[in-house]
This record gives structure tokens, sequence and C-alpha cells, in this order.
């Protein structure tokens, strides 16, 4: 999918009432603290945009799982608060997402004024994309725009249903995430690299073979290296394996030798007793796993491989951890690896909640060329698949 949706700057909105679907989907603690406000920072831009040209702004978002029920925990008031603070202005918080009382809200609003509604779950018709709740959004405003990117591979009435009723453009969140991570993927400067992780093959099938067409080297790494390993008949010992996904790693495999991609597996392993924090480990070759233990990460001799690969690369897509990086003794392979993308002068796209944590609690988000604010979306991206939350949008 390559960008050729409006954008703000394709569109008139002074004085105009303009919907802005934002991602505020932020962690609260239990005092209802918010404790990164990341995702807040993220839409500054597209907000900023707005104000400056007179628009009057009325923000919607979700929180949590409210499950189409009104409490308090999934409020979206100390987003208003912390996005007052950011703006440093004013931010009008509605106590509902409908009703007379938010038109009211949204009617007296100035140019240039901002307003936020309350939780778009607490009515469980955002979900169902019920076409009256979208219209009820719809009459809001006289504008929509999505910059939600990480529910853009949601059809919810704040993100596709509203578009049938008003004209939808994107925001700069948006769009920077489909030309950063789809601009490199159907356009990229080769050697081209994937480093596939995480725990499961079968949420990364669609991915692996999508990717199968489009790259110079494929490198498979986490738990679902596993699977890879029994399919080619090697004892992989109580480690994780989907026993059921056994015959697509084996397609895999041999699609990856068809189409002539250099797929590289591990060759060492840290293995561990039992799957916890301060269980004895040590390092085994692949083909060399006891059968009494798990694999754990990714070994020493295989972080040098991979380094190699990712040094003569001139474009990385990294999704999904090479080991149980939660716990600090198997955390090697996947800092390794975010270390050897913020040294190296690669163009390197991460996508997926567990990498960009890693990466951010290295502190290394900075030195990444993209590091997507949507884990389900951009793995979507990755996948080769249209984003509803996006295809609904305009075209230029
Ligand atoms: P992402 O969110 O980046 O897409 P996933 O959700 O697919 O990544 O996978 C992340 C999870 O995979 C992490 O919780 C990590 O602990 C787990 N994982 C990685 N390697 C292993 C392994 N060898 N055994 C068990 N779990 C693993
Ligand atoms: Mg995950």
């Amino acid at each position: 999918m390559s960008l050729n949706k409006k954008t703000i700057e394709d569109v008139d909105i002074t004085g105009k009432k303009v919907f802005v679907r934002c991602d505020f989907n932020v962690p609260l603690d239990k005092d209802l603290n918010i404790t990164d406000d990341t995702r807040i920072i993220k839409a500054l831009p597209t907000i900023k945009y707005l104000l400056k040209n007179n628009a009057k702004v009325i923000l919607a978002s979700h929180l949590g799982r409210p499950k189409g029920e009104k409490k308090e925990e999934f409020s979206l008031k100390p987003v208003a608060k912390r996005l007052s603070e950011l703006l440093d202005m004013p931010v009008q918080m509605a106590d509902d997402v409908i009703g007379d009382k938010v038109s009211n809200m949204a009617n007296k609003l100035d140019d240039g004024q901002v307003m936020l509604l309350e939780n778009v779950r607490f009515y469980k018709e955002e979900t169902d994309n019920d076409p009256e709740f979208a219209k009820k959004l719809a009459n809001l405003a006289d504008l929509y725009v999505n910059d939600a990117f990480g529910t853009a591979h949601r059809a919810h009435a704040s993100t596709e249903g509203i578009t049938h009723y008003l004209p939808a453009v994107c925001g700069y969140l948006i769009q920077n995430e489909i030309e950063k991570i789809d601009g490199v993927i159907s356009n990229p400067q080769r050697p081209f690299t994937a480093i596939i992780g995480g725990k499961k093959v079968s949420s990364k099938i669609a991915v692996l073979i999508n990717l199968l067409d489009k790259v110079d080297n494929l490198i498979i790494g986490g738990g679902m290296a596993f699977t890879f390993f029994k399919s080619m008949g090697y004892e992989i010992g109580e480690s994780i394996c989907e026993e059921d996904k056994l015959d697509i790693a084996k397609e895999i495999l041999d699609k990856a030798k068809e189409k002539n991609v250099n797929l590289l597996l591990p060759i060492d392993n840290v293995v561990a007793v039992s799957f916890d924090e301060n269980t004895e480990y040590k390092i085994v070759d692949s083909d060399k796993i006891p059968k009494d233990m798990m694999g754990m990460d990714i070994g020493p001799k295989t972080v040098e491989n991979f380094k190699n690969v990712i040094r003569e690369s001139k474009t990385v897509i990294w999704n999904g951890p090479m080991g149980v990086f939660e716990f600090s003794n198997f955390a090697k392979g996947t800092n390794a690896i975010a270390e050897i993308l913020a040294e190296n002068d690669v163009v390197s796209i991460i996508g997926g909640g567990d990498s960009v944590a890693a990466v951010s609690q290295l502190g290394l988000a900075d030195k990444m060329t993209h590091v997507s604010t949507g884990g389900g979306a951009s793995l979507e991206l990755m996948e080769g698949k249209e984003l509803p939350g996006i295809v609904a949008l305009e075209d230029k």
C-alpha cells in the first residue's frame, strides 16, 4: 500500500470543525497517572498543525478495553490534562462521546481551540462499527482526520465507519508510518534484510511469506526458530514449538531456496532448564539441544553471524525479539541486534510491540530510522495487507 491518500495539508481546515481520531491508548498506573506519554507526544504534530491553521479541533481516542461500559478507570481525563500541558493551552474535556451536551461543546469551539471526547469504547457500537453511532460521531464535525496508526488495522466506527459520512484524510503520524514502513518494503535499498523473531510462527506466517518475495536475507530467531528446527528433524528438547506449523515451516524453508533468499537460522542457542529469570543456562549448537532443556535466546556465534549480515545490508526491517528478552540473562541476543542496528549506517525499521519495547528500553529508539507506534498495524503492513482505517480515506 502506498500513500495515495489525502493528508491534512491537502484540505482547507480554517474555521472547520475537525474530528481527529488519535491513539491516546496510554498506560496508566493504579492512581490513573500516565506512565508513558509517547503516544500523546506522537499525536502533537497533527494537532498543532490544525490549531495553527485555525481549525476547531475535536479529538477522539480509545483507552484500554472498557467493553462498552462507562468506567472511570478508562476515562481519557488524564490524557486531557497531559495534553494541555504539552500544548500549553486548555483542552476541554467532554464527559461523553456523543449527545447534546457534547454537540453543544463542539459548536461553541472557537477557531484554534481544542476539546477531547471521552473514550469511544464506552460505546460497544465503536468496535461493532455501528453505522448510526458513526453518523453521530460524524455529526460533530465538518472533516475527519485519522491519525491513530495503532488502530488503523481495525474497522471501527471512529476509524472506518465515520469516513462514510465526512470527507476523510490522514494526519502526519499515519502518513509517516506508511511512508516509512511501506515505502521501504516496496522500494528498499539492497541488500534488504528482514529479521523476524518472537514467540510463534503462527503469528508471523503471513509476514514471512510476504517478505520472501522481497528480501535478500531472511533472519529467523526467537521462539519460532524451534518450529523450523523441528521441521528439519532436529532435537529441540523442551523449546517452544507449534506442532501444527511444521509443514508451513518446511514450506517456508523450501520457498526461500526456490526464491534465492538467504535464510538464516540460529547456529547456537542459549538453553535453560526452566522458563524463569534465574534458571541455569548454557550455550549449545542448534543440533545439540539437550532433551530436557529449552531454547531461550540466540547464542554468541549466531549473534556474530547475524551481525555480519546486518553490516552488509542497506535496509533492515525487524519484527520480533531474538529471545526471552524480559529476562536479562536471555536478552543478550535481542540487545545485540538492537545495538548493531543503532551503530550502523543502515535504514532500520522496527515494528512489533515487543521489539519496539526492547529497542526503547535500551534507549536506542532515536538511533533507528523508524520505530513504529503500532504493533498490530505495523505487522499487517509488513504482511502486505491494506489497513481498513487507511483504505477508507480519500484518494489524492
Ligand atoms: P512482537 O511484539 O515484537 O511482534 P512477539 O509478540 O511475536 O513480538 O514475540 C515476543 C515474545 O516472544 C516475547 O514475550 C518473548 O519473551 C517471546 N520469546 C522470544 N523468544 C522466545 C523463546 N525462545 N521461547 C519462548 N518465548 C520467546
Ligand atoms: Mg508482542
